[in-house]
């Protein structure tokens, strides 16, 4: 698979918010639990976790909302302050990444999510390709994800 060139743009609905990815991410992967299906309002989100120093938010007010996640920690999700649109987040346990929502990329063509989390609570009518890096809840580690993007894309190694 090719990657695009970077840096690459995304933002919300109403175009506000406007950010730049750097450098490739890290993974996407898609994720099953019931607050990703919640705020999305689709069966799943697409994550795509990405180093701090590489995502330049460039414009627009956001608003912080502080959710206890299903794996009990804390993370800090990011919305549009006027649209609402969800933008990112800020797992406060790992203050080096940041995990966007990948559908916010102008460009997603080149996002194919090389696997699932959290496929317990995945809807009965998904179907989950057991080719791919599937977790039942939160994984352990996010390596494998890593490891399974860096392999499929040719990206740096995080
Ligand atoms: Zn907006
Ligand atoms: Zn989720």
């Amino acid at each position: 698979m090719q990657l695009p060139d970077f840096p690459l743009g995304g933002g919300c609905q109403c175009g506000r918010v406007r950010y730049e990815l750097m450098a490739p991410p890290l993974s996407v992967y898609a994720c099953h639990c019931k607050d990703c299906q919640r705020f999305s309002g689709a069966a799943w989100s697409m994550s795509m976790p990405v180093r701090r120093e590489t995502l330049r938010h460039l414009q627009g007010g956001l608003r912080a909302f502080d959710k206890p996640a299903d794996s009990g920690r804390t993370v800090r999700m990011l919305a549009c302050a006027v649209c609402g649109t969800n933008m990112w987040n800020e797992p406060l346990s790992s203050p080096d990444i940041f995990v966007v929502r990948a559908g916010t990329l102008d460009d997603i063509d080149w996002i194919e999510p090389v696997g699932n989390i959290w496929t317990q609570s995945r809807a009965a009518w998904v179907e989950i390709d057991p080719a791919l890096i599937n977790f039942p809840g939160q994984p352990p580690s996010r390596e494998p994800l890593y490891e399974a993007w860096t392999h499929k894309t040719g990206a740096p190694r995080a």
